[in-house]
């Protein structure tokens, strides 16, 4: 079942989606394989037909997962970091919160910035924040069969403390045992070419989908008006990302 159209910009190639997939295993190596009902070719590889009906599930997939919002409950954190900085009950802060959080009175780039800072440096934003329910166990089923989790993450969107946010992003990263082969600190999320990306930032989500890439929104307080596929927790991630590719 396919939930996305297609679009040519995009890196999965509908060939794949109906025809049988093939695979040619030097018959040399291939041992146990040789006595399989496969049949040698004339060029001495074995022609290995995966009789599922077409498509090849998760394996070899880039899967592009976005940190805050998605793997990290980054509001959840900052809300509590934001009732310190703002002298205020936490109570007065809404969870409810939009994309810049504004309901918060942080109004201005600049106001955000100093938070933001605050929240890092201080604070351990990104060493502290709880793991969103469900990212370690199915990231990692999705990796076990074969998938390839490509974290891509816009944390070093203010200057002058990388190490800091690139330390504790890893160590955040390792000490909640999300899997992981490629972590990439980066705007510009569509350049790391994956076959399907798990975003919450509304601009994001909606950028990555004018450029052609298939996107399943995560879903929260930020982004009730971004349109489908959205899902509201990772098992639900994990049935949209096979229902594409199964
Ligand atoms: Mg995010």
């Amino acid at each position: 079942m396919q939930l996305f159209h297609h679009n040519p910009n995009c890196s999965i190639n509908p060939d794949w989606l109906t025809v049988r997939a093939i695979s040619l295993i030097p018959q040399s190596s291939v041992g146990r394989l040789a006595s399989s009902t496969a049949p040698a070719s004339p060029a001495g590889y074995l022609v290995n037909v995966r009789e599922s009906g077409g498509n090849m599930g998760v394996e070899g997939k880039i899967i592009g997962v976005d940190l805050d919002g998605v793997c990290s409950d980054f509001y959840k954190r900052m809300r509590e970091i934001a009732a310190e900085w703002l002298e205020c009950k936490i109570e007065d802060l809404t969870p409810e919160v939009s994309y810049g959080l504004g309901e918060w009175g942080i109004t201005t780039e600049d106001q955000y910035s100093s938070l933001h800072r605050f929240a890092v440096t201080q604070r351990d934003l990104f060493k502290t924040s709880d793991m969103i329910p469900g990212a370690r166990k199915y990231l990692r089923m999705l990796s076990d069969e074969g998938a390839r989790i490509r974290i891509i993450t816009h944390r070093l969107f203010i200057h002058y403390f990388h190490h800091t946010a690139v330390s504790q992003t890893i160590e955040w990263l390792d000490s909640n045992g999300i899997p992981y082969w490629d972590l990439c600190f980066m705007k510009q999320k569509e350049q790391v070419g994956a076959d399907i990306y798990i975003e919450d930032s509304p601009t994001n989500v909606e950028s990555l989908r004018n450029k052609g890439c298939l996107t399943i929104c995560f879903g929260n307080s930020t982004n009730v008006q971004v349109a489908k596929p959205r899902v509201k927790s990772w098992s639900e991630a994990y049935k949209l990302i096979h229902s594409q590719f199964d």
